[in-house]
């Protein structure tokens, strides 16, 4: 297949590389960053698409997003796909998915979990919204990046996925880095707690699969000084569109909206910036009891 890839960055660069290696061409292009060698370098989003087979976006928000759809639709094939897998909110995939959809295209919202470790290894999962013909186009695509694709309803149904999944995730996380600050106060050892919560009812992918507590169960950004992983940037980026969509249709998240002006002022506040979303415990840790 003919491939336009916009937006090489952290994320977009590994999965472009990816989709060049597994033989097919793929045009890239980025508002700041080169074509790697392998993949041929467009001057413009506009000419990433042109006379493509399918369209790739791996961009940083909704805005960037309407803005790149305005430039490349028009120059895009009938039938053509258009997969997106930046996270944006719900509002702009529907919206970019309608402006697709009525110039003939086949537009699916694909954002995806896995983050930059899936993404060079191909492991990445997707959550896909839009028609049939459209997941089916986009499929071959999946296939090579992820290790599995989810087609969870109409347009913006991939987005509605990712953000629940994530703004669940924000949450336990802060549960599980608050429950073991309070379990070192009150004098169990860390790995204990991980030997008891990791096989009852507390567990989760937080504690079992990506413990915050360094030299604690499997290998995690807390056992390399909580580089990210995932970045608390990141979370707070989701956690901020759950409670965006949350807004909008008028949804009770009172969970996700705590979560979100703990890592708001994690991120902009306190030192939480730049690192994993994980850092969450050593930040408990330092805290006294909030009055
Ligand atoms: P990034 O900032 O590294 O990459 C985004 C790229 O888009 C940048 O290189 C930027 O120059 C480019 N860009 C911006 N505007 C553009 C335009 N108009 N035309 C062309 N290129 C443009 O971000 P990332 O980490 O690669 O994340 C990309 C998306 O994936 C985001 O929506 C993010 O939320 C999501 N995501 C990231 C991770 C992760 O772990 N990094 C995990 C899951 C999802």
């Amino acid at each position: 297949m003919e491939i336009g890839f916009i937006g090489l960055g952290n994320m977009g660069m590994p999965m472009a590389l990816n989709l060049a290696a597994a033989g097919h061409k793929v045009t890239g292009f980025d508002m700041t960053v080169p074509c790697p060698e392998g993949i041929a370098q467009a001057d413009s989003a506009a000419d990433a698409a042109t006379g493509t087979d399918i369209v790739i976006t791996m961009l940083p928000n909704g805005s960037i997003l309407r803005d790149v759809a305005i430039e490349i639709v028009p120059m895009m094939s009938p039938r053509a796909g258009f997969i997106d897998c930046s996270t944006v909110d719900v509002e702009s995939a529907r919206h970019v998915s309608g402006y697709a959809k009525a110039a003939g295209l086949l537009p699916v919202d694909a954002p995806v979990s896995g983050g930059v470790t899936g993404a060079a290894a191909g492991t990445l999962t997707f959550m896909c919204g839009g028609v049939e013909a459209a997941f089916a186009k986009a499929k071959p695509v999946f296939d090579i990046l992820g290790q599995k694709a989810v087609h969870c309803g109409p347009p913006g149904s991939g987005q509605a996925a990712k953000i629940c999944n994530n703004m669940i995730l924000g949450v336990t996380m802060i549960a599980t880095c608050e429950a073991f600050a309070l379990a070192d106060k009150l004098g169990l050892s860390r790995q204990a707690m991980f030997d008891v919560v990791s096989t009852s009812s507390g567990y989760s992918w937080s504690m079992n699969a990506y413990c915050p507590a360094p030299g604690i169960g499997p290998q995690s950004p807390a056992d390399n000084k909580y580089k990210p992983g995932f970045s608390s940037d990141l979370m707070l980026k989701d956690l901020r569109l759950s409670q965006q969509a949350a807004e909008a249709v008028d949804a009770d998240t009172p969970m996700g909206q705590r979560a979100t002006a703990l890592y708001e002022r994690f991120v902009e506040l306190e030192d939480g910036a730049g690192k994993d979303f994980s850092a969450m415990l050593p930040r408990f840790v330092s805290r006294r009891r909030a009055v």
